[in-house]
């Protein structure tokens, strides 16, 4: 058994790949090789804190068990956000094979399905990208989006002025691409043709008469039924795509608020992700229109990451053993 830690993971598991990975998740999801029950989240009640355990098992790829705390506050003491590990095992005889530093597979794996929602559902041509949120996964996010399609132009907002800036730095060190921050969510959005949410906002960040006509939006950050990134009339006017309807009619509060208020019901999520790297559900059908993708996480994302990092350091003698 080995131990890989977040430098093994970024060593061994590049952007490109793990979108391509994760084509392959949702290609298990659709042909029903996936076995996972609804992940068990902990709210902490006497703080703000999560402790969540998702277990799977999918034939090919082995079982795993992701375990993480989400402490939503824990940049001020200088630690992430998201910490736990991965569990692998393998499919045949059931024995350990490796334990992965989770945040890193986290990080990848959830931009990598944006990036892939973004490339089904998003209009070709040249993208004015907004990101909403300044931390790991805004990071990440501007390298999915950039792995699919042709970013021009990078806007900014964060709630924290200071950690907005830090972040347009970051964007032109690492992406050859200019930021620019803007003081509003409102001034972010003007004109941007791709659009993702990646904050722990409760409230709305996102009125849908800020947005451009036919952008595509992968909101990404809120995860419980009280929580929510995009206002009613956002999700209202959208063609709405999930990555788990099981996960979204009880975890997203961007869909059960609307749902909650009476404006959308069930038959409003179009399609999972599964349906549409099949093919078997049509995704945009227009230039014009909005689409939405809620991103909530699962587990088969962090299992087909996992056994490819994996995979790939039995390949190459990476990894700290275990005995
Ligand atoms: P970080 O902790 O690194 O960053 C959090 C971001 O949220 C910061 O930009 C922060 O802004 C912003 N933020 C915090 N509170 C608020 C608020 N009340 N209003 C507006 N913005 C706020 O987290 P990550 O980047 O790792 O994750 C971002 C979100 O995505 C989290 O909610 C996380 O749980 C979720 N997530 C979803 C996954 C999925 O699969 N869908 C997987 C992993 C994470 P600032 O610093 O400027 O104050």
């Amino acid at each position: 058994m080995v131990y890989l830690s977040r430098d093994n993971v970024e060593a061994l598991l590049d952007m490109p790949a793990c979108i391509d990975s994760m084509r392959s998740a949702f290609q298990a999801v659709a042909s029903g090789n996936v076995q996972a029950p609804q992940r068990t989240i902990i709210r902490m009640a006497d703080r703000p804190g999560a402790f969540g355990s998702m277990p799977i098992y999918s034939p090919g790829f082995g079982s795993a068990a992701k375990v993480m705390t989400i402490y939503p506050e824990n940049h001020d003491a200088g630690l992430a956000s998201h910490q736990g590990f991965i569990l692998l095992f393998a499919e045949d005889h059931g024995e350990p094979l490796a334990l992965i530093e989770a945040g890193s597979v986290t990080e990848l794996r959830t931009a990598a399905v944006s990036g892939l929602a973004t490339d089904l559902l998003a209009n070709p041509g040249e993208v004015t990208l907004c990101i909403l949120g300044s931390g790991v996964q805004a990071r990440s996010h501007v390298k999915a989006i950039q792995c699919v399609r042709d970013v021009t132009r990078v806007q900014v907002w964060s709630r924290t002025r200071g950690h907005a800036d830090r972040f347009g730095d970051w964007v032109s060190d690492n992406s050859g691409l200019h930021a620019t921050v803007y003081e509003s969510p409102e001034g972010a959005l003007a004109g941007a043709n791709i659009v993702c949410t990646v904050t722990a906002a409760k409230e709305p960040i996102v009125e849908a008469d800020w947005l451009r006509e036919g952008c595509h939006l992968n909101a990404v950050g809120a995860f419980i039924p009280t929580a929510r990134e995009l206002d009613t009339e956002t999700i209202r006017r959208a063609r709405l795509f999930v990555d788990s309807r099981g996960s979204a009619v009880i975890e997203a509060g961007d869909f059960l608020i609307p749902k909650g208020e009476g404006v959308i019901d069930e038959d409003h999520i179009v399609a999972e992700l599964s349906e549409l790297v099949t093919g078997k559900v049509v995704g945009r059908q227009s230039a014009e229109e909005l689409t939405v993708f809620k991103s909530l996480g699962m587990a088969v994302e962090d299992l087909v990451a996992a056994r490819a990092v994996y995979d790939k350091a039995v390949a190459e003698g990476v990894g700290s053993k275990i005995e």
